[in-house]
């Protein structure tokens, strides 16, 4: 029997012992490593021994990947410095110029920015679709890659995951998931066949608002190229933060279970409220709860600017999944980007605010945002 979940996530960390015997492994903060004589540079072109540069490789950043790999279940793993960079290495992993990337319509706005301006000037097709209509239709004969998120950003639709991969078999198509939002303590898409799985580890796995990474997980065959792309695009990430990050992830367990649980509980006393027209809050993500995120509309009932005004000590800001609840406001930053006729059709409307549920007590949480949106009701 492997062990569980719970455990993995504690005991991350790499066994290295070079004569001090530290508990948790030391930083490696370095650039570059030293090497005896030739012969051993030839070792590290060999495989026989680890670590040239810090860029093409690094304790602490092997890792994260390999730690995030295992709690997702997946062979193998890449840390980068960012979620983003993550992305895009993922992707350049699957499509080249003349290909096509068959995309949800409702990303994470960054991510919409990559596919629809950068990558189209590598010559990359995207289509940007709903993934809840038809998506067989969509497939061209040049399609390589469903592209999606395991719970979407700032709408918090649950993906169908199965389906999605059931299309993609059917079609010789590969596909990669962002399970930023669900984290692997909810979500496993490895496990249900995707192929890449990509996290903003800025969010949950780090956990405390202080370092930007990202991590790509799946098959050794896609890894290796990935890999060989976050070295010759400079997508590293520094050895500090991805021993940042790994310490995190030793608390991933207890975090979630407390975020879910105020969240549910957040979701429920606001679908209550006056100034409230619509709760955004998923069901059936996973037996151990239904993700941290919040979000609610209150276009028609309250004041949106005196809202954001009246949070008393929870931070607005323009980012998710620290232990302090905040809020964000995606048309005014993650979303502002997005065609304006895409804000429409997704539902991003400017009284719609998304609120990253914290550890903190849970009744702290809701008076305070309760307070607030009694302050600003119509
Ligand atoms: C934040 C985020 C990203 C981008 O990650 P960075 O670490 O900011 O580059 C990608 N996807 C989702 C769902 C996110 O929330």
């Amino acid at each position: 029997m492997g062990q569980g979940f719970d455990t993995r996530s504690v005991h991350v960390t790499m066994k290295r012992d070079e004569g001090v015997p530290t508990k948790v492994t030391p930083i490696h903060q370095t650039s570059a490593f030293t090497f005896k004589n030739l012969e051993d540079i030839e070792n590290f072109y060999n495989g026989e021994r680890d670590y040239l540069y810090t860029r093409v490789g690094n304790p602490n950043t092997d890792e994260l990947g390999k730690a995030v790999a295992n709690l997702e279940a997946a062979p193998t793993g890449i840390a980068t410095s960012s979620g983003l960079s993550a992305i895009m290495v993922g992707i350049l992993a699957i499509a080249k110029a003349g290909d096509h990337i068959i995309a949800s319509e409702d990303l994470y706005g960054g991510t919409y920015e990559l596919l629809a301006n950068e990558l189209t000037g590598f010559g990359i097709e995207v289509s940007f679709v709903s993934f809840e209509k038809d998506l067989e239709t969509e497939i061209k004969k040049n399609t390589v890659l469903l592209y999606t998120e395991s719970i979407t950003n700032p709408l918090l639709r649950v993906e169908d995951l199965e389906r999605v991969v059931q299309i993609a078999n059917k079609h010789h198509l590969q596909t990669m998931v962002d399970n930023t939002f669900a984290t692997p303590y909810l979500v496993q898409p490895y496990q249900l066949g995707v192929n890449l799985v990509v996290h903003s580890a800025t969010k949950y796995l780090g956990g405390h608002s202080d370092i930007t990474a990202g991590v790509l997980v799946g098959d050794e065959d896609l890894l290796t190229i990935a890999r060989t792309k976050c070295v010759n695009l400079g997508a590293n990430l520094s050895p500090f933060e991805a021993w940042l990050t790994v310490r995190g992830l030793k608390t991933l367990s207890v975090r979630m279970d407390r975020h879910v649980q105020n969240a549910s509980k957040l979701a429920k006393a606001l679908a209550k409220h006056a100034a409230v027209d619509k709760v955004y809050y998923p069901e059936f993500v996973a037996e151990k709860g239904n993700g941290a995120i919040v979000t609610i509309d209150i276009t028609n009932q309250a004041n949106i600017d005196t809202f954001f005004e009246s949070l008393d000590w929870i931070k607005i800001v323009a980012t998710l999944a620290g232990v302090e609840t905040t809020v964000s406001y995606p048309i005014g930053t993650s979303h502002r980007n997005l065609p304006v006729e895409s804000q429409q059709a997704l539902g991003i409307t400017k009284g719609l605010i998304r609120i990253s549920v914290g550890i903190e007590d849970v009744d702290d949480i809701i008076r305070t945002i309760e307070n607030a949106l009694t302050i600003a009701k119509k």
